[in-house]
């Protein structure tokens, strides 16, 4: 079983006691820095020239300045920009201002994992990941809860990284939920794993897969859309809430009765197979490198997949037919 660590597992002084920089301001950066500040912690943010988000953290109170003169004030640094950019950024401005026993700080294990960023022996490497979008940290921290969150140490050149760690993790609402201990590999793997295999990747091509055969069949776009991707979130509700269990509770019989028979006709041996040589890629290196690859180059084939997915009749049916929801928030969002 997991460890886990709350509140009393961990010493608030110890991030009190230290110079913190947050590196970017976007979903995790706005939350890292605003609750870290307000839980007494001398923080300040690193943003590049001409960055859009300087204006919002200076007007919420932060101090900022560029990634470099944080990373030389201070003895914390947290990454939470792009992973893509994070390892030329490492380069520029954060490698040369790191001092003994310094601690470098991700909220994703990539660039570590892969070797695209490889701090000197010298310092602390360590990881806290809250399990939730930046918005809902920063959210629950103000309301006195926090979302759970996921801590690792890869180097520990002090011996007291994981502490240290903690103490952030606490600064930011995570111990209040729990902190669950893991490992840089692990993190890295089964988040990759995850957003491609099931969250995002599986569950798009089922969604596709899905309206596709119904339209091809002659059934109306707009209905085939409510059946297989507006209802997905109800159900996705449901699991959230209770598992399995729950969904299946609430559904009808007869839904429940095609779930156990149909589900793994659809997810089968084979999917489970192609499951496992992604899982290869992505612990091998090839995935990331493939990405790398992918973006320094000029996301050429990432443009030509948004493109096609945008172009796509569940696409065009859903942006119609959303207008008709008065709840669901605007395109943009
Ligand atoms: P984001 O895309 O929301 O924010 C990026 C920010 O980086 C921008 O606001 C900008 O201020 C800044 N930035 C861009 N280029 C920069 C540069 N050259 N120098 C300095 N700053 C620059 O990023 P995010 O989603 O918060 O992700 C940050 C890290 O957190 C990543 O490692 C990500 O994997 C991890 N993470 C994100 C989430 C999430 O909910 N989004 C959850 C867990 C972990
Ligand atoms: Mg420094
Ligand atoms: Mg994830
Ligand atoms: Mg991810
Ligand atoms: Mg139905």
């Amino acid at each position: 079983m997991a460890e886990l660590f709350y509140d009393d597992d961990a010493d608030l002084s110890i991030i009190q006691g230290r110079k913190v920089a947050v590196i970017g301001y976007g979903s995790q950066g706005h939350a890292h820095a605003l609750s870290l500040r307000d839980s007494g912690v001398d923080v300040r943010v690193g943003l590049h020239e001409g960055s859009k988000s300087k204006a919002k953290a200076e007007e919420q109170g932060l101090r900022v300045v560029t990634p470099a003169e944080a990373a030389a004030e201070a003895d914390v640094i947290m990454v939470l920009i792009p992973d893509p950019i994070q390892a030329q950024v490492y380069e520029e401005s954060i490698k040369d201002n790191l001092k003994d026993g310094d601690a470098l700080f991700f909220a994703h294990g990539f660039n570590v994992r892969f070797g695209f960023i490889k701090p000197a022996a010298n310092v602390d490497v360590a990881l806290v990941a809250p399990k939730g979008p930046g918005h809902l940290v920063r959210r629950q921290y103000e309301e006195g809860r926090g979302v759970p969150a996921i801590a690792a140490v890869e180097q520990d050149a002090t011996g007291n990284a994981f502490q240290l760690a903690l103490s952030y993790a606490k600064a930011i609402g995570g111990t209040r939920a729990g902190v669950i201990k893991t490992t840089f590999t692990e993190e890295t793997e089964t988040d990759l794993f995850g957003e491609q295999a099931v969250l995002c990747g599986g569950t798009s091509a089922l969604v596709k897969a899905g309206f596709e055969t119904l339209v091809e069949a002659g059934y109306q776009p707009e209905i085939a859309y409510f059946e297989c991707l507006h209802e997905l979130k109800l159900i996705v509700d449901l699991m959230y809430e209770g598992g399995l269990e729950k969904m299946r509770w609430s559904v009808s019989e007869t839904a429940e009765w095609g779930d156990y028979v149909t589900g793994p006709r659809i997810i089968t041996d084979a999917t489970k197979a192609e499951m496992k040589k992604v899982l290869a890629e992505i612990q091998d290196g090839t995935f990331a490198k493939n990405w790398m690859d992918e973006y320094h180059g000029g996301l050429k084939k990432y443009d030509e997949y948004k493109t096609q997915d945008s172009e796509h009749l569940l696409e065009t049916t859903g942006k119609e037919l959303r207008k008709l929801m008065s709840w669901v928030d605007n395109e943009e969002a």
